[in-house]
């Protein structure tokens, strides 16, 4: 990897994907007319954009061409046209093609709220205000990758029971230990650069993964003894977080666990399009992308949120590309525009106007210039 001259791959997918693409293009191109950055970047196909000129939702192509890039920077994918695709093809398989194929093992997604939002939170502001609370899902594992399987079986068992002839399907949840241990590390890492306390989620209680899982955070904790370790069921973690979020600083759990408390986490911050995530791998490479999905039901109208893809974009900065000067200055001018009042429809509140994707773009890139 070049940090020089670093090379991007994007990847605007499907949705509102291109459109908010396009505003982090110009946080790009100010930061290398105004701020000195040396990057190129290129772009690729993912998602339902690759199946229908690919027939597939992750190319070769693409892969190799992000496997020789410094980062990606990717929007979403997905879409209601590619429902009756076959479920090997749909643009879902593209995302967790890349995924696993960079090794992308550890998905970093902040839950902060920023001041000037704190209203937009469905809690009450005092529950929420300051909010910084981080989760670190496992990523290449667990149900999500685990054998499938649909059967007829004649006598279907469920415990002490016994139905008759059925349809059965079955996904399998499955981590070793050498999962475990990796992303608990990523987990005590992250503790260690923040509050020093590490909550690991699991549902120990009932499934024999979660124990695996539960004995190998004990064990890594070991070497972490300035991190504070504590555990809570899944379902308990959920309710917290909606009772009390400030009390988390680092949560660490499974891939599927980390899909749904991670959802609720964004909630509290009043928006799923203010949030970004990094995906990493052993070598620092990494995926940049927002954490929600190709929004269809508003896709080329201009209503979209760009803010969690410039925010993406500042994490890509920071973590893969080690320029925290860069992150820094993106970071400030996303917060000068909230604060100079800006929104878009997802985070406005009744009665407040509302501007379109673009012009949030540009309002970040006259921040970012004018600082
Ligand atoms: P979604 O995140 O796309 O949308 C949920 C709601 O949030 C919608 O009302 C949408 O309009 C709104 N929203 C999302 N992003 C926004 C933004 N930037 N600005 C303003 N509003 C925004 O989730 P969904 O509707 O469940 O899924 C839609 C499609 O996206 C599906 O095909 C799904 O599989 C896919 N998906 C992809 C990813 C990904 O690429 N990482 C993640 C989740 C869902």
């Amino acid at each position: 990897m070049s940090q020089q001259n670093p090379k991007i791959l994007i990847l605007p997918g499907d949705g509102i994907g291109p459109e908010i693409t396009k505003e982090a293009e110009k946080v790009l191109q100010a930061l290398r007319a105004r701020h000195g950055f040396a990057a190129t970047w290129t772009h690729g196909l993912i998602g339902g954009a690759a199946y229908d000129d690919c027939g597939e939702p992750l190319p070769a192509a693409t892969l190799e061409a992000a496997r020789d890039a410094d980062a990606v920077l990717m929007a979403a994918v997905g879409g209601p046209k590619y429902d009756l695709a076959p479920r090997e093809l749909r643009p879902e398989r593209g995302l967790l093609a890349i995924r696993a194929g960079l090794g992308l093992y550890a998905n970093l997604r902040p839950a902060l709220l920023f001041p000037q939002l704190a209203a937009a939170s469905s809690l009450k502001a005092e529950l929420v205000a300051d909010l910084d609370l981080l989760i670190v899902r496992e990523l290449t594992g667990g149900i999500y990758f685990g054998k499938r399987e649909s059967v007829v079986e004649a006598d279907y068992q469920v415990g002490e029971i016994t139905l008759p002839s059925a349809r059965v399907s079955r996904d399998t949840e499955a981590y070793s230990d050498f999962e475990i241990a990796r992303i608990a590390k990523s987990g005590f890492e992250a503790a260690r650069l923040r509050n020093k306390r590490l909550c690991s989620v699991d549902k120990a209680n009932v499934l024999e993964s979660s124990q695996l899982w539960r004995e190998v955070v004990i064990e890594v904790a070991k070497e972490y003894p300035d991190v504070e370790l504590s555990h809570l069921y899944v379902d308990n973690a959920a309710m917290q977080l909606v009772r009390a979020p400030k009390q988390f600083d680092v949560i660490v759990t499974s891939n599927l666990f980390g899909d749904i408390l991670s959802d609720i986490a964004a909630q509290l911050t009043g928006s799923i399009g203010m949030l970004p995530s990094a995906s990493l791998n052993e070598r620092g490479q990494g995926l940049y992308e927002p954490i929600h999905g190709s929004a269809p039901d508003i896709a080329g109208q201009q209503l979209a949120n760009p803010l969690a893809m410039i925010l993406s974009l500042a994490m890509l900065l920071r973590y893969s590309l080690k320029r925290a000067d860069l992150a820094d200055k993106v970071a400030a001018a996303v917060r000068a525009v909230l604060a100079d009042g800006l929104r878009t429809a997802d985070i406005a509140r009744a009665g407040e106007a509302r501007v379109s994707t673009s012009a949030m773009g540009d309002a970040v890139v006259t921040a970012l210039n004018s600082n």
